[in-house]
């Protein structure tokens, strides 16, 4: 999508800190960190929320993709103390980049629940 500065990011049109790119999932360290890991795993393939993703047919390949990327740098990066997992989706679910993404948080102790 044109617009989408996610998509310029995967295009390399923004630059961004690649922590591992393949032909369908881009992973990046996010722009405003929350913790001392906080990356940011995606999708190549536009679509603004996990269920749009599902739906559009990628969920047997494309999402199952996403988690196994996300779980991986989450133990490589994230350290012997765990990691976090995030999705916002929506207005009420905190998201305000419309092309799907799992946050990747680690490095310190997160609080529950959230704000
Ligand atoms: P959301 O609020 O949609 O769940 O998460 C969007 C995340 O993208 C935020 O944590 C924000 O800091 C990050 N972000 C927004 N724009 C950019 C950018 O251009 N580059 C990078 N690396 N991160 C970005
Ligand atoms: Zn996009």
């Amino acid at each position: 999508m044109a617009d989408c500065i996610f998509c310029k990011v995967v295009r390399g049109e923004v630059p961004a800190k690649v922590v591992h790119r393949d032909e369908c999932i881009v992973a990046i360290e996010d722009l405003n960190p929350q913790a001392p890991t906080h990356l940011l795993v995606m999708p190549v393939e536009h679509n603004a929320t996990l269920w749009d993703a599902i739906r559009a047919g990628q969920g047997d390949a494309t999402v199952s993709k996403l988690f196994e990327v996300a779980s991986r740098v989450g133990t490589e990066r994230g350290g012997e103390q765990g990691f976090r997992l995030v999705v916002n989706t929506g207005p009420d679910g905190g998201q305000t980049v419309g092309h799907v993404h799992v946050h990747v948080l680690a490095g310190r102790r997160l609080t529950w629940p959230p704000g």
